[in-house]
């Protein structure tokens, strides 16, 4: 009997391919069907997974049966990929980063307009939840009006992989992390970006980024601070934000975390300085006994609906994406003035050029 499920195939069945393969499994509405990959080993690794494995991409496309090509290739190829799979009709999901440049996404998005079909880019970061409750944060003013916002990911693994070290194949940190928490800021904060500044990080001496540090000033007042590391033996909290009547920390992705806001109910008693170093501080001194309240991390915002479950809606013609491709270009628009404040060592405020 003819299954009513979608049909993807895998494009590239190598860490995050193999991953897709269990995302999918857990959608009663999407199976696989199959993989395609060039090398050898990962074919036979994909047969091993019970999944057929296509000889040639030529073959995938030519299949019918296939609605969805699922792109999980080194970045370069994503382009290639995502417009032939659409000029045979086929759907596709693409891994972050979408592409090389913005150039090459709007040829991928006109395919996809050409063509009818539905192009939707795995933003999968956007359902972290540690992100979300700083979403929640920032909508519910749980510390008050945010002002400054810092998002770190850090390593001490360096660079992993093969291609991720290759300039022309679309390594390094900022396309890699840099992509997921510049989304997850443009996705959370609704206003114009206004200003940025960056420095990449050349340390263990590839051609890429081994890590970067930008500041983004936006509109409405929120500065955020993004820094990517991969020589971090010690690591920075995920995320540190102020807001004007408090400021939250949440250390890692076990959500270790707290919120510390001013209380209001308490009357406002001076501080007592403090040694601290060789000197005396009244400044720097903790807040004075019951001036402040300590509290664990709220809820997460919630999203509508999971990645997949939103993809298979969106084919169906149900809803609308969670991942809007205007979203994902504004992002790579970004990234490219990123690239420019380093490469420049100038502050970028053109953002008609840049379109963020
Ligand atoms: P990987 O090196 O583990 O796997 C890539 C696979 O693609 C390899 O098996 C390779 O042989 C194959 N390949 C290369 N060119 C191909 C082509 N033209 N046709 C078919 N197969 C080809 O890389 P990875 O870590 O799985 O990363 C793949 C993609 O997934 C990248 O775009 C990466 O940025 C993204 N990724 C996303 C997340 C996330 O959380 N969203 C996490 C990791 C990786």
């Amino acid at each position: 009997m003819r299954s009513n499920k979608h049909t993807v195939v895998i494009v590239g069945y190598g860490g995050m391919g193999s991953y897709h393969g269990q995302l999918i499994s857990e959608n009663p509405n999407l199976e696989v069907a199959g993989t395609f990959d060039l090398l050898e080993g990962r074919r036979k690794a994909s047969v091993e997974a019970g999944y057929k494995a296509y000889e040639s991409y030529e073959e995938v496309l030519a299949d019918p049966a296939v609605e969805v090509v699922l792109i999980a290739t080194p970045n370069d190829v994503h382009k290639e990929i995502a417009v032939r799979a659409l000029e045979a009709g086929k759907h596709v999901v693409c891994e972050k980063p979408v592409a090389m440049s913005s150039s090459e996404f709007k040829d991928m998005i006109a395919a996809a307009d050409k063509a009818g079909r539905v192009l939707m880019v795995h933003q999968n970061r956007r359902w972290d939840e540690d992100f979300r409750i700083i979403k929640q944060m920032h909508e519910s003013d749980t510390i008050g009006a945010l002002f400054q916002i810092e998002s770190r990911v850090h390593g001490a693994n360096g660079i992993p992989g093969d291609w991720r070290h290759v300039k022309a194949q679309g390594g390094g940190m900022l396309l890699d992390w840099g992509v997921h928490l510049l989304d997850q800021l443009l996705f959370m904060i609704d206003s114009r970006v206004t200003s940025v500044s960056s420095t990449l990080s050349f340390i263990l001496g590839n051609d890429v980024d081994d890590g970067f540090e930008a500041v983004l000033q936006f509109e409405n007042g929120i500065k955020a601070i993004v820094e990517v590391g991969t020589t971090n033996f010690i690591t920075l909290p995920r995320w540190y934000v102020k807001g004007l009547e408090g400021s939250a920390v949440i250390e890692d992705w076990s959500l270790t975390g707290r919120i510390v806001t001013r209380n209001r109910e308490s009357e406002h008693r001076e501080p007592t300085p403090i040694r601290a170093g060789v000197g005396l501080t009244k400044t720097m001194a903790p807040p004075s006994e019951g001036s402040t309240i300590t509290a664990g991390l709220p809820p997460a915002a919630e999203l509508p609906d999971g990645f997949y479950s939103n993809f298979v809606a969106v084919i169906e013609g149900t809803a609308e994406p969670i991942v809007k491709n205007a979203e994902v270009l504004r992002v790579q628009n970004l990234i490219e003035a990123i690239f420019a404040a380093a490469e420049k060592n100038e502050v970028i405020k053109d953002f008609d050029t840049y379109g963020v």
